[in-house]
């Protein structure tokens, strides 16, 4: 053998499982090549250096291998060699998600293929079709592909390739819930598998496997091939099966009510390791909704921000991307308009990220606060409450609530925008008028909360503060208004806290009917 078809034969032979040592030989077959003047090989070699890309889903640089290889076999006039470039130039496209040029590429295929007699590249074709329906979800259109790539394997003992397309069909059969028709195909595709020489698929088959089997009910069997599917993914060290491996398996903790936490954590620290955009916001996803379920509403609000930041990165590394890709295409293909559309796009997308971004650090805090008067809102306040009461059992405090006076008539006789303004000078008054160590918020539309907490105030005491508020409304606001206010003291814990503030409001409602402008303590 040449020194040049042993270096490509080394590239072919490790392309699938060792795709940095299949393109080290397959550079070194290319530099060869133009030393040499083979055009031949160096379309080959481009070629197994687009599929060590494919598989490392180095999409861009495998696309323009892939091109330049395709260029150099139509110059050579070798069909078998473009059928081989178009196919990997349609599955780059269909890694990468673009089914349209995906398809337009098999089809080119699908046509050179009627006067080659290769297999092994025929039912390659035809698997190829079948997916692209299968992400469309047309099931009954990617069957028939299936069904052809099968029969061709099977006339041309191709098992390996065989089993791959099962391996489709019975993930067909799953997403129709028709598990005993996907446990027969998996099971077939998986008894190929086993001594293949493939683990990377047989890991894929054994996943399968346990989650039609979790589907079906059949726990013990599910616990079988997941435990299988990790000895043999962790053991390749195939990171992109593992993490869809643990992502199931965390479904399995879950159906059998056991915490999913480690394996979404097993899977997201590889995840983020490895960059694998959508798998941690899918991951995020399904820590948010563990959480939701447990009713820890805080992480799950954390989570979900983090799955809804992650999933606008993801576009706009999608996007770039893919304007990584239509500059290729521009330089092969001409595509001058649409290039410079992507690109704007890109930068389009990428200040919306930014701008998400700081939108999230800030969201926090405006869920939190009262956006008229800058004050906690109710939900604030309960959050206050909440933390306050985590730290103490049972704490003694004084509620305040307070209400303007006859506030509808100095709306009615100042307008809306006053009474607006009228309530932002009020909080501020409040603010200032109570002890560093009180905290106040905005309860309803005109209405106030204040507390303070683990004050030793008498009754009296408590009055008296009320009565500094009330002096300073009439003292130092802008407008002539007067609020009313009433108060609870005493020993409040969390589950009383709402009983206190019914009472606050009880003495509010007396002083109210007192004739307003006063101060009242709940009896
Ligand atoms: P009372 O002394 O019995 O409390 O009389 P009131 O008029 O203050 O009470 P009522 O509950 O009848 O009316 C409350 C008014 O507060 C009605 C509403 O227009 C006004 N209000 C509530 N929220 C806002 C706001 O955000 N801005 C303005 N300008 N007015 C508000
Ligand atoms: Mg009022
Ligand atoms: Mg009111």
């Amino acid at each position: 053998m040449s020194p040049i078809l042993k270096l490509l034969d080394n590239a072919r032979k490790n392309a699938l499982d060792k795709p940095d040592t299949s393109l080290i030989y397959a550079t070194q077959a290319l530099e060869l090549a133009k030393e040499t003047s083979d055009p031949t090989s160096e379309a080959k070699a481009l070629y197994y250096m687009a599929y060590a890309c494919r598989v490392k889903s180095d999409y861009a640089s495998g696309l323009a291998y892939a091109f330049q290889s395709l260029e150099l076999f139509k110059m050579n006039r070798s069909p078998e060699g473009m059928l081989k470039a178009i196919n990997i130039i349609g599955i780059i496209y269909f890694y990468f998600g673009a089914y349209s040029e995906a398809l337009s590429y098999f089809i080119k295929a699908l046509e050179l293929i009627e006067d080659i007699d290769n297999p092994n590249m025929e039912s390659s074709v035809y698997n190829n079709i079948g997916e692209i329906y299968r992400m469309a979800e047309s099931y009954t259109q990617a069957i028939d592909y299936y069904e052809k790539a099968v029969l061709v394997c099977e006339k041309h003992e191709e098992w390996h390739n065989k089993a791959v397309i099962l391996l489709n069909i019975g993930e067909i059969h799953f997403r129709k819930s028709n598990y005993s028709d996907a446990i027969k195909a998996v099971q077939t595709a998986y008894e190929i598998l086993i001594n293949s020489g493939d683990p990377i698929s047989r890991g894929e088959a054994e996943t399968k496997l346990g989650k039609i089997y979790m589907r079906e009910g059949d726990f013990e069997k599910a616990e079988t091939y997941f435990t299988l599917a990790y000895t043999n993914l962790t053991r390749i060290n195939n990171e992109f099966y593992l993490v869809e491996l643990l992502i199931e398996m965390a479904s399995f903790d879950e159906i059998r009510d056991a915490s999913p936490l480690k394996n979404l954590h097993e899977a997201l620290n590889i995840s983020i390791e490895n960059n694998f955009g959508n798998k941690i916001s899918q991951i995020y996803k399904a820590l948010s909704e563990f959480y939701e379920s447990e009713k820890d509403f805080d992480k799950a609000l954390t989570y979900y921000k983090g799955y809804h930041v992650k999933e606008k990165e993801n576009e706009a590394s999608n996007l770039s991307k893919r304007l990584e890709i239509l500059s290729l295409e521009l330089k092969y293909n001409q595509m001058e308009t649409l290039a410079e559309k992507l690109a704007q796009d890109v930068v389009d997308t990428q200040k919306e990220l930014k701008a998400l971004e700081s939108h999230n650090a800030t969201l926090m805090q405006e869920v939190l606060i009262d956006e008229l008067t800058r004050l906690l809102n109710r939900r604030g306040l309960n959050r206050k409450f909440s933390t306050l009461f985590s730290a103490n059992t049972t704490l003694k405090g004084t509620v305040f609530i307070i209400d303007i006076d006859h506030f509808k008539t100095f709306n009615d006789a100042y307008g809306h925008l006053k009474g607006d303004d009228c309530l932002r000078q009020l909080s501020r008054i409040l603010e200032l008028s109570l002890p560093e160590t009180a905290f106040v918020g905005r309860y309803g539309g005109e209405e106030f909360l204040c507390f303070i907490p683990n004050s030793d105030l008498s009754k009296a005491e408590a009055i008296k503060t009320g009565d500094h508020i009330r002096k300073n409304v009439i003292e130092k606001m802008p407008y002539t208004i007067t609020v009313s206010i009433g108060l609870y003291v005493g020993q409040i814990t969390h589950e009383t806290l709402d009983q206190a503030i019914h009472l606050a409001d009880m003495a509010l409602y007396e002083a109210k009917e007192n004739g307003r402008n006063q101060v009242k303590l709940s009896t």
